[in-house]
Order: structure tokens, then sequence, then C-alpha cells
């Protein structure tokens, strides 16, 4: 849809309308190509002269948009225009976060969603058909291996789990109905790291879509769709957005991959309000910023707990000790803000008391935020599984799960080195 570049002395383009950049070196920067991470955080996807000639995009809150007259409708339908309709099909400030989102991945095409799980169902729900077979490695978020084995089976899609990292099994598992391979990179707890491109490249070989949730890597750590995976989703409640104040979800990739997606959306009706949309833009600003500091976190915490006396294991990929350190430091930019390790000679209870002593660190479920959290897996994910059951997903009752924020390292490292010390 190409409209007239707006008159930059006066004019400013419509909210959400094609950032209509004036030259090529705008457009580049709109589309975040040959710029870093930080700078296409900041400016890509948007319009470069705004509603009133703000530097920052207004929150747009209308759930219907009108029509100067029958014309105007025809237009639209007849597609010789592109604008908004009704909210449930999209809002301005969706469509530039959508663009910012497809620029950091490399994507032609964002679909944002109400949540990481909304994102997770409606490209499943979009792509399979009854009849079709999904196989997941088993690390994935317990949630998404339940929506397949609970309910997409209800409409007759099959689904089978495979070990984490066994691409021999995967590509073994792969029959005449199988339609899509799913991974996570990396995994939770135990964060391990997918191979994006023998992914991409075995559902190239074999004919079947493959998709990585890297909600837990982002787009500055890295970009699956480069190694040619078909979808990347994200939980953008975690760190796209950043601050623990809002839950969404986006699914990336292809224009011809999300469009059917983009479709039953406006359908299922799972959509993000302008308010979280503008929210999210704003978290998206310092994406680089926040995930050099996380990442940065993440390995000087990771190295205090491994020389740690009252540490038995550590997983961190940057330490040289996780079994995907190297393909870690070969594919990732950085290894994340997440670490796992497990208190020594310690049962649950022992490691409730490390967890309860921790003062900077606050207990809750998520991640990604600014904020750093702390949390025992049993207790908090797996309290109601059977043991065999939670033991054979590898959650062991003196684990603990750290999300680091942005705070300062050494103030981390003194509050934790506190807490291993208080629990005795
Ligand atoms: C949180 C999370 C989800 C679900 O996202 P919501 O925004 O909570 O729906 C999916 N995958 C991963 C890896 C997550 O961490």
């Amino acid at each position: 849809m190409s409209r007239p570049a707006p008159d930059r002395a006066s004019g400013s383009s419509p909210p959400g309308a094609s950032p209509s950049p004036a030259d090529a070196a705008e457009e580049a920067l709109v589309a975040g190509r040959g710029c870093g991470p930080s700078t296409a955080a900041v400016h890509a996807g948007e319009a470069r002269q705004k509603l009133a000639d703000a530097v920052t995009d207004p929150i747009v809150a209308s759930s219907t948009f009108t029509f100067r007259d029958t014309r105007a409708i025809l237009d639209l339908l007849e597609e010789k225009t592109s604008r908004e309709e009704y909210g449930r099909y999209g809002n301005p400030g969706e469509r530039v976060v959508e663009r910012k989102l497809a620029a950091l991945d490399g994507g032609e095409m964002a679909v944002l969603f109400g949540s990481g799980m909304a994102a997770l169902v409606g490209v499943l729900m979009a792509w399979l058909n009854a009849g079709d077979e999904v196989i997941f490695f088993d690390e994935c978020y317990h949630r998404s291996r339940e929506f397949c084995r609970r309910h997409l089976t209800r409409f007759g899609v099959g689904f089978r789990e495979v070990k984490t990292g066994d691409y021999a099994a995967l590509e073994a598992a792969i029959g005449p109905r199988t339609r899509m391979l799913v991974s996570e990179s990396p995994t939770n707890p135990h964060l391990s790291i997918a191979d994006c491109a023998t992914l991409a490249d075995i559902g190239r070989r074999r004919g079947v879509m493959t998709l990585i949730d890297a909600t837990l890597c982002t787009p500055y750590n890295c970009r699956p769709l480069d190694a040619g995976v078909d979808f990347v989703i994200h939980s953008a409640t975690k760190y796209l957005g950043g601050h623990n104040d809002l839950l969404a979800g986006v699914a990336v990739g292809s224009r011809e991959r999300l469009e059917p997606v983009r479709t039953l959306r406006g359908i299922m009706g799972g959509i993000s309000s302008p308010h979280v949309c503008y929210l999210l833009e704003r978290g998206l600003k310092t994406l680089a910023l926040r995930m050099e500091r996380h990442n940065a976190n993440g390995l000087e915490v990771a190295r205090f707990l491994e020389s740690h006396p009252r540490v038995e294991r550590v997983w961190y990929p940057g330490l040289a000790s996780h079994p995907y350190h190297a393909l870690a430091a070969r594919t990732m930019r950085g290894f994340g803000g997440l670490v796992t390790f497990l208190v020594k000679d310690a049962d649950w209870q022992r490691t409730a008391r490390v967890v309860d002593a921790a003062r900077i660190l606050r207990i809750g479920p998520s991640l990604g935020g600014v904020e750093s959290l702390i949390e025992q897996p049993l207790v908090m994910s797996y309290w109601n599984y059977p043991p065999e059951e939670r033991r054979s997903f590898g959650i062991h009752d003196n684990m603990i799960r750290l999300a680091l924020g942005i705070e300062d390292a050494a103030d981390l490292v003194a509050d934790l080195g506190r807490a291993l010390d208080a629990a005795g």
C-alpha cells in the first residue's frame, strides 16, 4: 500500500500508518536495516513525523474507526487504502509495535497477541489441520505442550515429544502427517539452546514448518529467522516489555506465514489494547540496553554461584560447564539473565529458606523484567506434579531459578551470598 510521503514541513502521519520515510536512509532506519540493535529498538517501525509532531506515538484509545463516506469503506474493501476499521482487527499503536518487532527479529511481518500463549496458540491453530501432527522438544514451556496434549488433540491434531537437543530423534519422529517442529531457546529452567540452523535444515529437507519460542533469548541475543526458521514467537510479557507491567505475545516470520495468523487473530480476538501497545513500544526502546545488563548480570551471578561452596551445580549457557556452551557462544550475542542452580546438600525446605532469605530478589514467577526474581521451580511450577513426573522433567527439590533484572551485579551477588549463608 503506497501512500504519498507527508509534507515534512507541516504534516504528520496518522498514527499507525505506513511510516512514509523521506529517503533511502530513513527507509533503512524504519526497517531496522544497516544499524545496530539499539538504534533499531529506538527507531524501527515508527513514523518519522508523528501526530502533532510529537516525538512519541499517541495511545489511540478507540474501539472503532469512522469513515467519511461510503466511498471510503469501498476504498478499504478494494484495498485502495490501508487504514483501521474495528479494534479487533488492529489498532494504530499495535501496527507500530508490530513493525518494530518484525524489524528487530528480521521478519517481514509480526502479529501481536494479548499474551505469549495466545501467540503460540494462534500460529498452531492457523496452520494445523485435523490429521496433522506437531512435534515438540520436551523442555518446551509446559503450558505450550499442555495446549497440544490436551486441546489440539481434541481437534484431531497429533502431538509428539522428543528429547530436547536430539535432532536425530526429531528427524526420525517425522512422519507423513508431521507439519510443524517446535523448540524453545533457551529452555526454562535448564537453559538448553536450540540449534536453529539444524532445525531449519531438517524442516526444509522434510517439508515441515519450524517454530522457535525465542522468549528467553530475545532478538538481541539471537534471531532464529536468520537461520531459516519459519516462525518465531515471544512472550512479550518478558524481556520485550521488560518492566513486569504488561502481558503480550508476538509471532514473527514471512508475510506468507503470518497473514493467516493475523486473519485468525481477527476472528479469535486475542489482541492487545492500545494502552498495552504503548507500554510495549516504550519498553522496546531500551531492549538492547536492558539485555546488555541482563547478560552481564547473568554471567557475573552464574560465575559467583559456580564458585560458591554451598552450590552443587549451576546451569548458565555462558559457563564452560553448560552442555550447550559451545553452541551458545557460536550463535548468541549474550547468554541472558536466567540462572538455575542447586543448593548443595539441601532438601526442599532448606532450599526454600535460601529463597526466603533473599531481599533484593523478589519471589515470583515470570522473568525478563527490570526487577530480579527468585523461585524454587518445585514449589512455583511443579508442586502438584507426581514426584517421578517432575523428576523426569529434571526438576530437583533443591533447584532455584533466578531471573536477573538490571540491578547492580555486586548487589545481586551480595544478596545471594547472604541468602545462601542465612539458610545454614
Ligand atoms: C512466559 C512464557 C510463555 C507464555 O507467555 P505469556 O505471555 O505468559 O502467555 C511462553 N513461552 C515461554 C518460554 C515463556 O517464558
